[in-house]
């Protein structure tokens, strides 16, 4: 067990509305350390700690970044969708 999970958020009570189409959060592998840091902080409860790698629940992520700010060893980081990236396209396009 993590150091971090005695200061776990509750379960959500209803999960968080998704924010697609931003990017998404992704672990690269060889670089985390399973510290705890990561899903301790997640408000919407979406990533899975249990899974090697780490796994995240996209439909309940709301896209907050928290994640990646508090990881000591730079594991995580975004990608963004090819459907995200279209869509802000058009509306900068036509905004
Ligand atoms: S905070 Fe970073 S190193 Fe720690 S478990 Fe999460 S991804 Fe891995
Ligand atoms: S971006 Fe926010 S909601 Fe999504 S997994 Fe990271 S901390 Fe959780």
């Amino acid at each position: 067990m993590s150091a971090f999970s005695a200061l776990r958020p509750p379960e959500p009570a209803t999960p968080h509305p998704p924010s697609f189409p931003a990017p998404d959060p992704v672990v690269d592998a060889d670089l985390c350390r399973q510290c705890g840091a990561c899903w301790t902080i997640c408000p919407a409860r979406a990533i899975d700690e249990s899974a090697r790698p780490l796994e995240f629940d996209y439909d309940r992520c709301i896209r907050c970044c928290c994640c990646i700010e508090v990881c000591p060893y730079g594991a995580l980081h975004t990608v963004d969708p090819l459907p995200g990236r279209m869509i802000r396209k058009l509306i900068a396009r036509f905004s």
